[in-house]
């Protein structure tokens, strides 16, 4: 699906219609502070068209993947060391809990490496 999803919660975040603090946007894609910060830096970067997860993104838009991506490289090179961790859960086996796919932009810290 690549329209907006009544009852997603990104959608409406996208939309304007849940609040959140936008960190940078185009018209394709919107970074946003996460509610519970798991670093320093911890942006959520999504693409404004609805997409569950990243593999439904791929396979529908290619180059929008590729703009998800473009930003969130854009968010960490505000970081003083530019160096950041860009994770996307997959299903809720991998932690994902909004279906509205979306990078976790991780930075501004040493970052530790214990997934399970
Ligand atoms: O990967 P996952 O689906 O679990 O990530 C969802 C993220 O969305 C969480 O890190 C959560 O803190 C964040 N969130 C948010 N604003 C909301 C609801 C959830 O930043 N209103």
């Amino acid at each position: 699906m690549s329209t907006e999803s009544t009852d997603c919660l990104f959608c409406k975040i996208v939309a304007g219609e849940v609040p959140s603090e936008t960190v940078a946007s185009n018209d394709r894609v919107v970074a946003f502070k996460d509610i519970d910060p798991q670093a320093p830096m911890h942006v959520l970067v999504v693409p404004r068209d609805h997409h569950g997860d990243i593999a439904q993104l791929a396979a529908a838009d290619p180059a929008l993947l590729a703009d998800v991506v473009a930003l969130a490289d854009e968010v960490a090179g505000t970081l003083a060391d530019g160096q950041f961790r860009l994770v996307f859960n997959s299903g809720p086996r991998a932690g994902q809990s909004v279906f509205h796919v979306h990078g976790h932009v991780l930075g501004g810290t040493q970052l530790g490496w214990q997934p399970a």
